[in-house]
């Protein structure tokens, strides 16, 4: 961290002209009359929200365990209930009966070739007094994990992602039958316990190493943020990204009473072996005991041991027996009612569930959120109106898969899809860099509200702060020239892991998912340690980013509520698109060059010849290279989106917002804004996975939380599907033509309003 403000330092020195500036030009949407008011109010409105209030916020919802089903979780949704009343908020509770498993049998111990029982327990830590809340916290646990018993040698797995299987093969190690150890990181945890019994394992463990958020990356707790050698990462390991989020017996529908329930044995997400995460003071021994190859060196973590990679001759017991209970969720929902275009609404959401006490994941997200909405209230009172209506959520049952915001968005789909214009996101929030992320058609959006924002630490703006961050750290020139010749920023595309998921890849609502991160480091994730004690000691310790992130988010909620023409943008997003097609074409070709290569190597017999004899290599397989695909739909489709979003962005040049132009035609070109990334969606879906709608953006089914952009292609050109990826990129063709006829509906519009 010392290291890193020195690097800040220098980069002021070269970049003198980055401090924050008034800035005065017009917003985008707004006449010059109404521009200046918003630009009053907005001010008005960033000057509102307080660091001591989101310290007194954090302190009342992190004071106890407030997992989903447990009373704190229903304290908190009712005290946020009462805040959003105080506030002059119209606000109510939803509640959704969801699948949530608890823990009721947990047993790992290593049976041969010596004894060892899991202690599977994160001790109490003296000076932090709500470690000691026993009876209220979760046991460690993976959720979703199905019940087993299994006994069998244990296989050293590193990730447990499909690469590390292909350096098992080269090994002739197979998991067939066998208890994968895996380490936590490099993919989101779900992924393993799925891979694995992919490839025949029968149980799989998941353990922190501390190379990765542990003593070697730097002090531990209570010392340090890092994880202590009892820190156990909780988490839900449904398998989400191949069917869907939400409740898992009511898939596609939202869980009311009335809704059929499948039966649990018939529920796709839930995994198909028992898994369990362990922390590395229970993972050492049993990774001690093994033998078998050397683990190869990319592998090794910061354990003080030799990483073997077995099988065995550790063999272990895993037993895991669960509650599967239906559990409340409760979403608190405010709502202020737009005063001129009530049916337009914005929708803001962050989750108040945590797996412990969750100060940091959810709650340093959800006191932003809070704040922001006790100083749009302060607004009401001064004499702000809203056009739009502005929705805010604090979401339960985040944490074992999006449970609160999907059966939310399900119950309401209807009336979202006519209705929201945008979805905007966080969860947790520590200091450091703005990350943008979102649909491309609010790049240009969000990089104007970046703008307006003052980095607390350097007090340039976040967006100048970023941009410097990005150049410091891009790896070739041909980055460092886009971004200080590119006027806006690049979004990063969305994936999931939290809750945005079910509004952008289910319903087609533009998303936005903002935060500061990328100067706190932390190891405490989904234990009892991620708490008030630890947030306020080696996080945001003054509140400051957490102001920020309020009136970040705020300001894009009050631009978005009040703009006379909805901000989209059109340009960035078809730039963005051209992008994806030329990634798409590399990825091919690197996928031919690497299979042609291989299959080379072994015609040579490079394989037996470089292998040593008494440590042989297996060779893989010969396979079939990729046949060449047809890109040109995508290109043609992708060149009228660019040309599309140029005539509109011409058009929209000539129209001058104000009195002359009717509230009745602006409504109707707004109408058609909203409805660009419904278009982005199609009926079927996504090939084996359909609940996920949007043909652009979705998380990967081997990645999870990572996105994978223009999925249906890169996925089948991943997975060496060439049929399937042509008939994809037909699919992906014909959404971005209607996606361009929709810009061009939009482009009459205007022209028609400029005559
Ligand atoms: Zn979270």
């Amino acid at each position: 961290m010392r290291r890193f403000a020195a690097i800040v330092l220098i980069i002021i020195l070269i970049f003198p002209s980055l401090a924050l500036g008034a800035d005065a030009t017009q917003l985008t949407g707004f006449s010059p009359a109404a521009s200046n008011a918003q630009r009053d109010w907005e001010q008005k409105f960033r000057a509102i929200p307080s660091p001591d209030n989101l310290r007194e916020y954090m302190k009342r919802l992190s004071a106890r365990p407030h997992h989903v089903g447990s009373p704190y979780d229903k304290e908190n949704a009712e005290w946020i209930l009462s805040k959003f009343k105080e506030w002059g908020f119209d606000a109510h509770i939803e509640t959704f009966d969801v699948l949530f498993p608890t823990p009721k049998t947990r047993v790992l111990e290593m049976l041969e070739p010596t004894k060892f029982t899991a202690k599977l327990e994160e001790p109490v830590v003296a000076d932090d007094p709500t470690t000691s809340q026993r009876a209220e916290q979760l046991p460690t646990y993976n959720a979703y994990s199905i019940d087993g018993d299994v006994t069998a040698p244990l296989v050293y797995v590193n990730y447990g992602l499909p690469k590390d299987y292909e350096d098992l093969d080269r090994l002739g190690i197979s998991v067939k039958g066998a208890i994968v150890i895996a380490r936590y990181g490099n993919s989101w945890r779900g992924i393993k316990p799925k891979v694995a019994a992919e490839h025949g394992a029968i149980g799989c463990i998941i353990y922190s190493d501390p190379q990765d958020d542990g003593y070697s990356a730097g002090d531990v707790f209570p010392q340090g943020p890092m994880r202590n050698a009892n820190g156990v990462q909780r988490g839900s390991v449904m398998d989400f990204a191949s069917s869907n989020p939400g409740d898992p017996l009511t898939p596609g529908f939202v869980a009311a009473s009335s809704t059929p329930r499948l039966a649990i044995k018939d529920a796709k997400s839930i995994t198909k072996i028992p898994v369990l995460p362990i922390s590395y003071s229970d993972a050492q021994p049993l990774l001690a005991a093994m033998k078998g190859p050397l683990a190869p060196q990319s592998w090794r973590g910061g354990l003080p041991i030799t990483y073997h990679v077995g099988p065995g001759p550790a063999k272990v017991h895993l037993k895991l027996a669960f509650n599967w209970d239906l559990k409340p969720v409760n979403d608190v929902i405010a709502k202020i009612p737009g005063s001129t275009d009530p049916g337009q609404w914005i929708v803001r959401g962050n989750h108040h569930d945590g797996w412990v006490n969750g100060a940091d994941d959810p709650v340093s997200g959800q006191v932003a959120l809070l704040e922001e909405a006790r100083a749009l209230g302060e607004l009401l009172k001064q004499g702000w109106k809203p056009k739009r209506t502005i929705i805010y959520c604090a979401w339960d049952g985040e944490e074992p898969m999006l449970l609160g915001s999907t059966e939310w968005a399900e119950a309401h789909a209807d009336e979202l899809k006519q209705h929201a214009v945008v979805y905007i996101n966080s969860d947790d929030n520590v200091r450091g860099f703005l990350q943008m992320g979102g649909s491309h058609t609010l790049e240009q959006f969000t990089n104007s509200v970046a703008r307006d924002i003052e980095d607390p630490e350097t007090k340039m703006s976040t967006w100048k702060r970023r941009q410097a961050h990005d150049i410091f750290l891009a790896k070739s020139a041909e980055d460092r020239a886009e971004l200080r010749q590119r006027p806006d920023l690049r979004l990063d595309p969305l994936g999931s892991g939290t809750d945005y998921t079910a509004f952008l890849d289910h319903l087609g609502i533009a998303s936005l998912d903002l935060f500061y991160a990328g100067e706190d480091s932390e190891g405490i994730y989904h234990s009892i340690y991620d708490d008030y004690y630890w947030y306020s000691h080696f996080a945001d310790t003054d509140f400051v980013y957490g102001r920020a992130l309020s009136q970040t988010i705020g300001t894009a909620v009050l631009r978005m509520a009040d703009a006379d023409l909805l901000p989209f943008e059109f340009t960035d997003f078809a730039d963005t698109i051209q992008q994806y097609t030329k990634e798409l074409e590399k990825l091919l070709k690197e996928q031919q060059d690497t299979i042609t290569e291989r299959n080379r190597q072994l015609e040579d017999d490079v394989f037996r010849a470089s292998s040593d004899p008494r440590q042989p290599m297996v060779a893989p397989q010969h396979e079939d290279v990729l046949p060449f695909l047809n890109f040109a739909p995508l290109h043609n489709a992708a060149d009228m989106l660019t040309q599309s979003a140029d005539r509109y962005k011409q058009a929209l040049a000539k129209l001058k917002l104000g009195d002359s132009v009717s509230p009745q035609s602006l409504t109707a070109l707004n109408e058609i804004l909203m409805q660009s990334e419904r278009r982005l969606l199609t009926d079927e879906g996504l090939p084996r996975r359909s609940w996920y709608k949007h043909m652009l953006y979705a998380p990967g089914v081997y990645t999870g939380y990572n996105p994978k952009t223009v999925p249906s292609v890169r996925e089948a050109i991943d997975q060496k599907r060439a049929s399937e990826a042509d008939q994809e990129i037909l699919r992906v063709a014909k959404v971005l033509k209607d996606e361009a006829a929709l810009i061009d509906q939009a482009t009459e519009q205007v022209k028609a309003m400029t005559k």
